[in-house]
């Protein structure tokens, strides 16, 4: 084990391009590009450069139906067109959703194989709003939920977790294993903001009760609540879980500088949040991997990600929470209270 860290990503994920067929559509090629120019003169912080290849169709379909897979590759073949109001395939675009969630496959693979410890996927379209039958929200295939599903399918894992701190619930993920217990989901996001979905009483259903964490925080958040529901709720419940592999769906639109967002978080903040899932990863001798999910202004975006990947691979202090605000602390309370009846919060 040699390099601090795996990086993956493939250059069809700049050919995706919703500006196609709406052209003032947030999801942009650049972002991905402002991001590896800023890693390229970092000389890739140290980390080692890998293609991500194309996820196989039955891959997909561990977290997908073989409709939906057949409906993308479809739409895409006949030059593209509008899955909804916010979501858009061109012609390259099934190709790039195969790198992005093949990307994600290969991550665990390579993390399970023990050819590092972290790993980060620099991929597009995001994933974390596409459902099992349906994509939605800027996401054609749900990377993370294809990975973490070929972990327990094809890996022979049990106990998977998936922390969401994208802005958005991911709602995609939370459908895909809402009945699992063997994922446990959890998601800090904005509310009320798109999706709309993921209100703290929904804590997944059947075997999956309980795994399923949902966090809504209001607009104007920051620093402190979003900490204080990881230290509160997050982590305490991924030490009783024991996860085997942990998964960032590493979104950075709850950033102050986001256009599409209210949160408060700054740089610094996404790699408190790092540091803590870092050590958490260490204490029970997890790998992990973190999958590019939304972050919509490219050079904080850039910026964010420059950040986090040292704080994965390195040897840092991870920084105390501060106290949070009063409005914050009822909510974080509230959050405990709801979910210690499945988890020993403190
Ligand atoms: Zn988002």
């Amino acid at each position: 084990m040699t390099a601090r860290g795996l990086y993956f990503s493939h250059p069809v994920c700049l050919e995706h391009d919703p500006r196609e067929l709406s052209p003032h559509h947030p999801d942009t090629p650049e972002r991905l590009i402002v991001l590896e120019h800023a890693l390229a003169e970092r000389e890739w912080l140290g980390w080692e450069r890998r293609a991500a290849p194309p996820a196989a169709a039955e891959q997909l379909e561990l977290a997908h139906s073989a409709a939906h897979v057949r409906a993308m590759r479809d739409l895409s073949a006949a030059g593209g067109g509008a899955v909804d109001a916010d979501t858009f395939l061109g012609s390259r675009s099934f190709e790039a959703a195969l790198h992005a969630a093949g990307g994600a496959v290969e991550m665990v693979r390579a993390l399970l194989a023990e050819e590092a410890s972290v790993a980060y996927c620099g991929v597009r379209p995001s994933g974390h709003h596409a459902e099992r039958d349906r994509a939605m929200g800027f996401c054609v295939f749900n990377n993370v939920a294809v990975a973490a599903a070929t972990a327990l399918a094809e890996r022979g894992l049990s106990r998977v977790m998936v922390l969401d701190w994208d802005v958005h619930h991911g709602n995609g993920t939370a459908e895909i294993f809402k009945a699992s217990s063997c994922v446990l989901f959890a998601s800090i996001h904005q509310s009320p903001l798109y999706p709309g979905t993921g209100p703290l009483e929904d804590v997944g259903s059947g075997e999956g009760e309980g795994h399923t964490i949902n966090l809504p925080v209001p607009p104007g958040s920051g620093e402190s609540l979003w900490l204080a529901l990881l230290d509160r709720v997050v982590l305490p419940a991924a030490e009783t879980f024991e996860p085997e592999l942990i998964l960032v769906s590493a979104g950075y639109d709850a950033h102050a500088a986001d256009p599409l967002a209210d949160c408060r978080l700054q740089t610094g903040s996404f790699v408190a949040m790092a540091s803590r899932v870092r050590a958490l990863a260490e204490r029970h001798g997890a790998p992990l991997g973190l999958v590019q999910e939304g972050g919509y202004d490219s050079a904080v975006l850039a910026e964010c990600v420059c950040a986090v990947m040292p704080a994965l691979s390195e040897e840092e202090q991870v920084p105390m929470s501060p106290p949070a605000g009063e409005e914050g602390a009822a909510l974080v309370e509230r959050a405990v209270e709801h979910l210690a009846r499945y988890w020993p919060l403190a």
